[in-house]
């Protein structure tokens, strides 16, 4: 059983958690048609809903099919969120009418690669991000879209955020790293990095050049290391499995846990 440590800052005489992130769904496209049936108002760590995260409590990353359901299971109220973090377009990550479910009663700012386009949305102001610019969205809140390799025509990104001085790096979906996304993560030091770890722990996988597996991301953490993107204070999580490339998830756990990988279950909250 991973323990994940409650990191509390002291600023101005005042005790507050530092930054935190809800993963409120860490599938890959392949849903369960458990979501349908027994699953349908809690989470389960077999039947995932798609890939979704939420930091402190109101910045959301990827708003998919399932995102309406994911906040209703984990209490959260969408009025709450104020920014919307898009990864791509591809349909486990973006529903237009998610984001209307999320926009229903107050504004929201939807970020997406600058190129990306997209249909207009009520409540919802787009906001075009430029590779490697850093973007603030709030206080103390920062993001960076990074090049991501995965299919070029869904506006692909990896996330990189500054959340109360902790740098997560989120990287769904997209399989190895891109040189100059490898680059801007040397000596990052990073709190917490989320992998795409779409397949199992296997070799051969026919999607080398848009999702990882267990055995690359295994390749992946020593070089890392070594340039000082992770630590060994890095919590290395990863998301976006695919039940039908993975063994179930309590196998999942044990076959990660001798490499120091943490993977990622619906409703899980880490605070760093
Ligand atoms: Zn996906
Ligand atoms: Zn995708």
């Amino acid at each position: 059983m991973i323990k994940y440590k409650k990191n509390a800052a002291s600023r101005g005489g005042k005790e507050r958690i530092l930054a935190d992130i809800l993963f409120l769904g860490t599938c890959a496209a392949d849903f369960s048609p458990r979501l349908l049936t027994d699953c349908r108002d809690r989470f389960d760590n077999d039947a995932r809903r798609a890939s979704c995260a939420l930091v402190n409590g109101r910045y959301l990353i990827d708003c998919g099919p399932h995102c309406p359901d994911s906040l209703r299971i984990a209490g959260i109220d969408p009025g709450c969120i104020t920014d919307i973090f898009l990864t791509h377009l591809h349909a486990d990550h973006f529903v237009k009418e998610s984001v209307e479910y999320v926009a229903s009663s107050h504004p929201v700012r939807l970020w997406v690669r600058s190129d990306a386009t997209l249909p207009r949305i009520g409540n919802v102001e787009v906001m075009r991000m430029d590779s490697f610019e850093r973007y603030g969205a709030g206080e103390d809140f920062f993001v960076t879209g990074l090049p991501a390799n995965h299919d070029p025509d869904a506006f692909p990104q990896h996330l990189l955020i500054e959340a109360d001085g902790k740098k997560i790096f989120y990287g769904m979906d997209g399989g190895w790293l891109l040189n100059k996304t490898y680059a801007r993560l040397w000596n990052t030091h990073l709190d917490l990095c989320v992998l795409d770890g779409t397949c199992g722990d296997y070799e051969g996988d026919y999607r080398m050049g848009e999702h990882n597996s267990i055995p690359m991301i295994r390749l992946m953490l020593p070089s890392l290391r070594t340039v000082g993107a992770i630590d060994g204070h890095t919590l290395i999580f990863i998301s976006h499995l695919a039940p039908s490339l993975h063994k179930p998830h309590a196998e999942t756990v044990r076959i990660c846990e001798k490499d120091g990988i943490h993977v990622a279950s619906d409703g899980l909250r880490l605070s760093l």
